[in-house]
């Protein structure tokens, strides 16, 4: 054989060489994922960065207080300088529904991208599969040899070391997740001072046992069998959306390499089964798209690495749609594509209303009951009055000063009303009489604005029509 021959054969042996240990997901061994770089695990971990704010997130201040806070127990909201209130959950509902139809947007365009780089399970199995491979083994060999081992005192360390390491993420996420309910710091004295409350210690508990069990021990078989998700996205994706895709006409007929380089009448694939071992959830993407694929595109990784070892042509598995790999036809324009162009009509309508809610949000909330019994009284001097209760909901941070004036109802006054003092997020019922004598009355119903007018500005949303009653003339 010659020197080059040679070369080749030792690439050869050294790609098998990888891989003998790894074999096909069947469900009955746990996956030990070999980790190799490249540029969609590169992206993978730059993907897992955007959970940062969901650690870091509620220790950010503003204003002297926690700047996002889903403050349950007063119903209130806060985002910054934005609070929300039940009454406009409205808009939390339309934000639901723009990423709910997000998601199905990315799925229609890119498959499951978000299970393969962004979702808690994958990330978080991800890094406790990390940790697992540093303590116990980085090959199934290894671990299994690890697992099947007699106890030794290093074993020990290397167990509690990995359990300690997996229940302290845990612990960090449930007390990450708890911590946007409540004020972070003080929650942290809470805990450890053991006086939180039994909600804080139960949403600790359910997150931490949570995270230790599925990113620990359930792994890909959530992916496989747990995820709704993983269950519908079938109905989302169609022959144009880019998927990992093994090109069966310039794979194959594989053939192991051997003795030299590449046979002509072969295809690219060496079946060195390096895909599979590096898949998460041990499926072999060269049998066609599975349910199992998270779309992570390590395979990709896996696979252009060997071609680039064996001089062949990389994208052997590559992100492409089935129409591109099957009937070799160019990738369609999203705007050709009706199912994407009613999610993205779906989304804008959402976020549109979002926006125009947010924009349009009241520092206060005004109601105006009539008094129905009765409807009005007749005063000794002859003059009519209406009663009426209103309501003002202070939806600011800082107390509100306000003052109620009415108009439209030519010579009416309003009794009983003074400057009044609401604390931020409480409701304010006010009992009011308007007073016209009786000459004034120009007809039985007539219109009347009520205008609460805070810390001396007039807020047009802060109007209220409602109607003045009097006897028949
Ligand atoms: S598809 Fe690529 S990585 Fe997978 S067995 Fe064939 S050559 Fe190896
Ligand atoms: S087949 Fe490839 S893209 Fe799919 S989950 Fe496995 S490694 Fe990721």
């Amino acid at each position: 054989m010659s020197e080059s021959g040679q070369q080749n054969q030792k690439q050869a042996d050294n790609i098998y060489q990888q891989t003998a240990d790894w074999q096909l997901n069947t469900g009955d061994i746990k996956i030990v994922a070999k980790r190799l770089l490249g540029r969609f695990r590169s992206l993978k971990w730059l993907a897992m960065l955007t959970w940062l704010p969901f650690f870091l997130g509620p220790y950010i201040r503003w204003n002297g207080q926690q700047a996002i806070l889903f403050d349950i127990p007063n119903r209130q909201y806060h985002f910054f300088d934005l609070t929300v209130y039940p009454q406009d959950l409205w808009m939390l509902a339309l934000t639901l529904v723009f990423f709910a139809i997000l998601l199905a947007a990315v799925t229609s365009v890119a498959g499951r991208i978000f299970c393969g780089y962004f979702c808690f399970q994958t990330v978080w199995a991800d890094i406790f599969t990390l940790i697992e491979g540093k303590c116990e083994g980085q090959t199934p060999s290894q671990a299994s040899k690890f697992n099947s081992t007699p106890w030794t005192l290093n074993k020990l360390l290397r167990k509690t070391v990995k359990h300690s390491l997996w229940l302290l993420i845990a612990l960090l996420t449930g007390l990450s997740f708890t911590a946007w309910f409540t004020d972070a710091f003080q929650l942290w004295h809470d805990y450890l001072t053991l006086e939180a409350a039994l909600p804080a210690w139960i949403a600790l508990a359910v997150f931490t046992t949570g995270t230790y069990v599925l990113a620990g021990f359930m792994r890909e078989q959530v992916c496989l069998w747990l995820c709704p998700y993983a269950r519908i996205q079938g109905v989302m994706v169609d022959q144009d959306t880019i998927l990992p895709h093994y090109d069966q006409a310039q794979g194959e007929p594989r053939a192991k390499l051997r003795k030299s380089a590449i046979k002509e009448d072969k295809g690219s694939c060496i079946d060195c089964n390096l895909c599979v071992a590096v898949c998460p959830t041990g499926i072999d993407i060269r049998q066609g798209q599975q349910l199992g694929c998270i779309t992570c595109g390590l395979c990709i990784d896996a696979c252009d690495d060997v071609m680039t070892k064996t001089n062949q042509p990389t994208g052997l598995i590559r992100y492409a749609s089935h129409k591109e790999i099957h009937h070799d036809a160019k990738p369609v324009q999203l705007y050709k594509r009706p199912r994407v162009m009613v999610y993205i009509t779906i989304m804008l309508l959402a976020l549109t209303g979002v926006v125009s809610g947010v924009t349009g949000l009241s520092p206060a909330e005004f109601n105006v009951l009539h008094e129905r019994q009765p409807l009005f009284v007749r005063l000794s001097d002859g003059t009519i009055q209406n009663k009426y209760t209103l309501k003002l909901l202070n939806k600011t941070q800082q107390n509100m000063f306000v003052t109620i004036d009415i108009s439209g109802l030519a010579g009416a006054t309003l009794h009983q009303v003074k400057m009044t003092e609401i604390e931020p997020g409480k409701v304010l019922p006010l009992t009011v009489f308007v007073r016209l004598p009786e000459a004034r009355l120009e007809s039985e119903i007539t219109s009347i604005t009520f205008i609460a007018n805070m810390n001396g500005e007039i807020d047009n949303n802060l109007t209220y029509q409602s109607m003045f009653l009097a006897p028949k003339l």
